[in-house]
């Protein structure tokens, strides 16, 4: 079974003239057909087709009789205000979204009537100087340049965004888009049609360079929407985005491989809303069915094989045998459902870690903490690990360290490397060192292992300080989540870099609890992949709340502690 990219008779679009005009302008940025034009293929076609169909009753507002009353035609000519592209890896997307951008830029992307028939689009009489002329069939809708084009790529992060706009810097330094674009530093200016340089131009935004997000933007391509998430704020990003479009009449663009569908990403809202005026192009596995009429299994190869033939039809330049290496190395890692979105393209359930990646190493810092702090325990006897970390009053995390004959250690216990036990008397040793370097406000502890210690240490350091916390108990628990997840967002909190916190932190996975509620867990079936000093961590943060909430760090520093005799 292969997909069905043909269209309705008399279907109104742009597309046959942008193909022609992508094909005249647009250079393949990379590969072995490097420099050659690029060609579309049928998807790319079928996506171009829907981006820029026309409304059949669309208005055509002559640049000489727009007025203040009278203003342009632009996004309200288009069946779609807005389109979403979801993919696989390797699809191409990449190069097709700079070509699309391309074509917003300087290419006839504004309707601008109905051909009688004879009239042609010709690139001398619009700022380019390339030899490009395109003849109208009578009754195709016909197309013109943005009289003031302003377009954003938009990413998470900075490498995302450099995944579009360094082919489209290729594509403008090497084809006919040299006439109408220069790139300068940091964003491409197009050309008007006199070629002078105006206002016009490409820029990228990402999550930390966003300074023109909200600005109006007639064209905004947006790069990963699956991994825009409410948690890197980038939902937010997304609604500014939006908001600058409908300033100047413009579109939104989405571009994403397939999502964890446990993350509510701005994708998947898109996905789900299926409103009527967004496109979205998914080709969906689903529909090839094995011989008892189910779903076929991505764990089969031989089924993985039909999946994949399925999802890469029409792209040429895919090699099925190396997406099929990669798949099966990611299926035989434990990582199954990550292959299944990114080859299979399939919107499964993946591990869903708590913390995105990106975010984690986005709140990595190098700095000194002071002597003021917060302290959580996360405890156990003899099979997961015992750790403490602790987070100053000014919010950065980290994980304290202890001395024993010289000798320097994180506090973070792994049993293995202590006989299969963990050593109780380091971890008393441990806290008592750390009360004493430190002003410690709160000391929050996870009491299923240690619970007779606890008591012992809050008798000692005071039961006001030294808080038992059941990490368990799931109304309590989701509460800490929410607040750490949206504080490590909004910069509220940050941590020094810890490699073993960071790989339980990236281990973590929320399970859900019932009633809108969840806890953090291990992915489920890897019972060997620890996540407890990522718990200490979201107790240090919970701890520190409450010593910020209750005046502890203030007197914190005046507190006379009773050592016992241990
Ligand atoms: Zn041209």
């Amino acid at each position: 079974m292969t997909p069905d990219f043909t269209l309705p008779k008399g279907f109104l679009t742009l597309a046959d003239l942008g193909e022609a005009w992508i094909e005249g302008h647009c250079v393949q940025p990379d590969r072995a057909l490097r420099g050659k034009p690029l060609k579309l293929t049928d998807w790319q076609f079928y996506v171009l087709a829907h981006r820029y169909q026309i409304r059949p009753n669309a208005r055509f507002v002559p640049p000489e009789e727009v007025t203040l009353e009278n203003q342009p035609v632009f996004n309200q000519a288009f069946v779609y205000r807005s389109t979403l592209i979801i993919g696989p890896q390797k699809l191409g997307k990449g190069p097709l979204t700079s070509a699309f951008a391309a074509f917003e830029g300087s290419g006839p992307s504004v309707f601008a009537g109905f051909a009688k028939g004879h009239e042609k689009y010709i690139c001398r009489d619009n700022g380019c100087e390339c030899d490009f002329e395109y003849s109208y069939w009578p009754g195709e809708p016909m197309g013109m340049r943005h009289p003031s084009p302003l377009i954003q790529l938009g990413a998470f992060s900075e490498s995302q965004v450099q995944n579009i706009y360094r082919p489209l810097k290729t594509m403008t330094q090497m084809g006919a888009l040299k006439f109408t674009m220069t790139p300068r530093e940091g964003f491409i200016r197009i050309l008007s049609t006199d070629g002078s340089e105006g206002l016009d131009r490409i820029d990228t935004v990402t999550s930390s360079a966003n300074s023109r997000l909200g600005n109006p933007i007639s064209d905004a391509e947006l790069d990963e929407l699956g991994l825009w998430l409410r948690s890197n704020k980038m939902d937010r990003f997304f609604d500014n985005a939006s908001r600058g479009a409908a300033g100047m009449g413009g579109r939104i663009h989405g571009w994403t491989n397939c999502w964890d569908i446990t993350q509510n990403s701005v994708a998947q809202q898109i996905y789900e809303a299926k409103q009527k005026d967004v496109w979205v192009f998914y080709l969906n596995p689903d529909v090839l069915r094995d011989e008892n009429g189910e779903p076929l299994d991505y764990s089969i190869k031989a089924h993985r094989r039909l999946i994949h033939e399925f999802v890469y039809f029409g792209s040429p330049w895919v090699d099925l045998d190396s997406i099929e290496a990669e798949a099966a190395s990611l299926v035989a890692r434990g990582n199954q459902a990550q292959a299944e979105r990114y080859f299979g393209n399939r919107l499964v359930a993946g591990k869903g870690t708590f913390v995105p990646p990106t975010l984690w190493t986005d709140r990595t810092v190098d700095d000194e903490p002071t002597n003021l702090i917060a302290l959580g325990f996360d405890g156990s006897a003899n099979d997961d690990w015992t750790a403490i970390r602790a987070e100053d009053s000014s919010g950065l995390r980290f994980t304290p360290t202890f001395t024993i004959a010289g000798e320097e250690y994180p506090t973070i216990w792994d049993p293995d490397k202590h006989g299969g036990e963990i050593p109780r008397h380091e971890v008393r040793a441990a806290v008592d060192q750390i009360f004493k370097k430190y002003h410690v406000a709160a000391f929050f502890c996870d009491d299923r292992e240690f619970e007779t210690q606890i008591d012992q240490w809050a008798r000692q350091y005071g039961e006001k300080r030294v808080v038992k916390f059941p990490t368990y108990n799931p109304t309590r628990m989701h509460y800490e989540l929410e607040r750490y997840i949206t504080d490590l967002a909004q910069c509220e909190t940050e941590h020094l870099y810890c490699p073993i916190t960071e790989v339980h932190a990236m281990n973590a996975v929320t399970k859900s609890t019932g009633n809108d509620k969840y806890i953090l867990a291990k992915p489920p079936g890897q019972y060997e992949r620890k996540i407890d000093a990522f718990m200490a961590d979201i107790l240090s943060h919970a701890a520190a709340a409450y010593a910020h909430k209750n005046g502890l760090f203030e007197t914190a520093t005046k507190k006379k502690y009773y050592y016992l005799p241990d």
